[in-house]
């Protein structure tokens, strides 16, 4: 398989260590620099541990027209990712955007510039497989039970609420049942958010607790049964296979794929 070569940035954090550990094993990736707000000029191995001598660049425009690379992991924080993102397509990097929090207004902006420069992108809120079939089983399932909430569940430090993946799982639904507004439609909260999120039409309640990895239950209620779809990302692992199909697949695409779903069948 040819070689690989690929950027990360936010290096230090957990994603970002996972993404490292899973290049390290992976004979056709190579690392061939990373991007951090701390640590210019010193090499991955110094602030990680993990074995790999790539160089550290703090300023995210220099080091993604200066290196020779062809895709950037960005598993950051939101406004960073969406910069990160726009400077690799410009600069003709394929983009795999592991980073939460992007509106839809910033994947139509991305979506427009990476047809414009005919280079891949692929933005996932959830590399994990079974995250991606569960997403798919609930939208199978919502053709025939319409009435449906979700659940998701995450470590506290998790920045942006409700996640990605929950949105994203709204929306696959969202594409295939009968519009409705789920509960009472004289439904009254007494505290507000009691009911939480709503995305079209469908409540999406989020917990933050230590101890939780990434969790979620798409729960479907219908005549005298109910069924629960659940996922659960115990060790940020199980998002590595993910990411690997997405940076082998990422150069062959010439537009942006929202979602891992898109490129599994
Ligand atoms: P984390 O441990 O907090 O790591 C975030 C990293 O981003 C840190 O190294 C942080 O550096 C760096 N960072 C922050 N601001 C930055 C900036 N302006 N420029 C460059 N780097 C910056 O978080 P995590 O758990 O690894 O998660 C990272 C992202 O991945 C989050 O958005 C999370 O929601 C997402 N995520 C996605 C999936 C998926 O499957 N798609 C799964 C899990 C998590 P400092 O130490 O300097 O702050």
């Amino acid at each position: 398989m040819e070689q690989i070569k690929i950027i990360v940035a936010g290096p230090r954090g957990k994603m970002g260590r996972e993404a490292l550990q899973l290049i390290e094993r992976t004979a056709h990736f190579s690392l061939v620099a990373a991007i951090d707000r701390t640590h210019d000029g010193e090499t991955v191995r110094d602030v990680t541990n993990i074995p790999l001598d790539a160089m550290i660049y703090t300023d995210a425009e220099q080091c993604l027209n200066n290196v020779d690379a062809d895709v950037l992991i960005d598993l950051t924080i939101p406004e960073a990712g969406k910069r990160h993102a726009k400077m690799a397509l410009e600069a003709g990097v394929s983009p795999v955007i592991g980073t939460s929090g992007f509106s839809q207004h910033d994947i139509a902006q991305l979506t427009e510039l990476a047809e414009a420069k005919e280079t891949g992108c692929i933005i996932a809120p959830n590399f994990a497989l079974g995250a991606v079939l569960m997403m798919k089983f609930a939208k199978t399932a919502a053709k025939y039970m319409p009435d449906v909430e979700i659940i998701e569940k995450h470590h506290d430090q998790k920045l942006d609420a409700p996640s990605g993946t929950a949105v994203k799982t709204a929306e696959m639904i969202r594409d295939v049942r009968e519009q409705k507004h789920q509960g009472h439609e004289d439904e009254k909260e007494i505290l507000p958010g009691a009911r939480g999120a709503d995305v079209d039409g469908m409540k999406v309640h989020s917990m933050r607790l230590p101890g939780l990895v990434a969790h979620q239950q798409v729960i479907f209620g219908s005549n005298g049964e109910t069924l629960t779809i659940q996922h659960d990302s115990i060790h940020r692992v199980s998002f590595m296979s993910g990411v690997q199909l997405a940076v082998e697949t990422v150069q062959s695409l010439n537009t942006l794929v929202y979602g891992l779903d898109e490129l599994i069948d």
